[in-house]
């Protein structure tokens, strides 16, 4: 399909060392708010000191802002908002992992903006309103690999009174220019390497099959698949693999592009509905459980794209679409991550219907671009079978 839309402005400076740059490039203002979690592994880490001795280098004043949840909440984004303006910021920096960098673009947007959040969001009870002023420019730093957030433009954010677990973002919302140093990630546990590693897996599997996949889109994406192919497992195994590390990173990377690119699909609108209502359920763990049964869903409808899948994911010999199935089980076993369960999580059984109402309404828009549009009985055996 040689047609395609691409928009793509965020500077990335990639490789290991590459947070130096912090300290040297010309940074989008004077006084930085930094959006960083709760959870005080930036601090543990050393991270968060060496982001303010180059912030200090570069002459550059800064605000911190730790409160930020592994799902993080529509409060937050407002209190961080609120400080940004107090305290004068007039850039904001996302400093962590996925939900760190999120809150950042979410913040940048509401530091600039009156009223709340959710009258720009679209979907479920959001008003879907038209942003009036440019966000503040965002700084993303990850620490992990997994959602891609700094070479696109999303931001997830829960409405915690509502459990509504929302996707927002456009061409003004993409970082001002992003870090990815593997070497921020050498600390990350193994089950959560494992649970972004798929997430990124899926971004690009998702960009891949989704209808409005394209020449460029597929290029990111099957390198995307193919990186998490030979190095997922041996970072998951060995933390401290340089190598695996950095590509699992790249991976990461290339998967924002297909996310700003193609599309994700309603596999993480259902992955979505399920943390929306149960916050503890980590994303890439969600997008794991039901991952098997989504594939299976569209194997006969795009046949030769799982092929290509699959031999992305190392299976050279791949000839039918069942090998992408089985590889992708493959993997997930591999890696440890085959015996998630819902019922782990208090998703109860009797619910799964209410769980599918609720993707569809909060994020239906993803089922657009689904290789065909399912029925509520298909998002619902989709659940049903991948119920533990
Ligand atoms: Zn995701």
């Amino acid at each position: 399909m040689l047609e395609f839309n691409y928009y793509m402005p965020s500077r990335i400076f990639f490789g290991k060392g590459s947070l130096e740059n912090l300290g040297t490039e010309k940074l989008p203002g004077k006084k930085a708010l930094i959006v960083t979690s709760a959870g005080g592994s930036m601090r543990k880490y050393g991270y968060l000191d060496r982001v303010t001795a180059l912030l200090d280098k570069n002459h550059t004043e800064y605000v911190l802002f730790e409160k930020i949840l592994p799902n993080p909440i529509k409060s937050h984004v407002m209190e961080g908002a609120q400080l940004a303006r107090e305290a004068g910021c007039d850039f904001v920096i996302g400093l962590g992992g996925g939900s760190s960098i999120d809150s950042s673009k979410s913040i940048a947007v509401m530091a600039a903006n009156d009223g709340d959040y959710w009258d720009y969001v679209n979907g479920g009870s959001g008003k879907g309103l038209e942003v009036p002023n440019n966000p503040l420019p965002v700084i993303a730093i990850t620490t992990t690999a997994g959602t891609g957030t700094e070479s696109d433009p999303w931001t997830v954010v829960t409405k915690e009174e509502t459990g509504e677990k929302i996707g927002f973002g456009y061409d003004k919302t993409f970082p001002y220019f992003s870090i990815v140093d593997p070497d921020l990630m050498m600390s990350i546990p193994p089950y959560l390497t494992a649970y972004q590693g798929f997430d990124a897996l899926f971004h690009s599997t998702e960009g891949y099959i989704a209808n409005i996949s394209n020449f460029m889109s597929d290029m990111y994406a099957l390198k995307a698949i193919e990186l998490i192919g030979k190095y997922l497992v041996r970072a998951v195994k060995d933390g401290s693999d340089e190598e695996a590390r950095a590509g699992v990173a790249l991976a990461n990377t290339l998967s924002g592009f297909v996310e700003s690119t193609s599309s994700c699909t309603s596999e993480h609108s259902l992955e979505h509905a399920l943390s929306g209502y149960h916050p503890k359920l980590t994303h890439g763990a969600g997008l794991i459980m039901v991952s098997a049964a989504y594939y299976e869903t569209f194997a006969a409808t795009v046949p030769e794209r799982y092929v290509q899948m699959a031999k992305a994911l190392g299976r050279r010999d791949a000839s039918q679409a069942s090998d992408f199935i089985e590889a992708l089980k493959d993997l997930q076993k591999a890696c440890g991550v085959d015996d998630l369960k819902m019922s782990d999580f208090d998703v109860d059984k009797d619910d799964l219907k209410k769980y599918a109402l609720h993707a569809l309404d909060t994020m239906g828009g993803l089922f657009e671009y689904d290789p065909y549009k399912l029925t509520l009985d298909e998002i619902v055996n989709i659940l049903e079978k991948s119920y533990r």
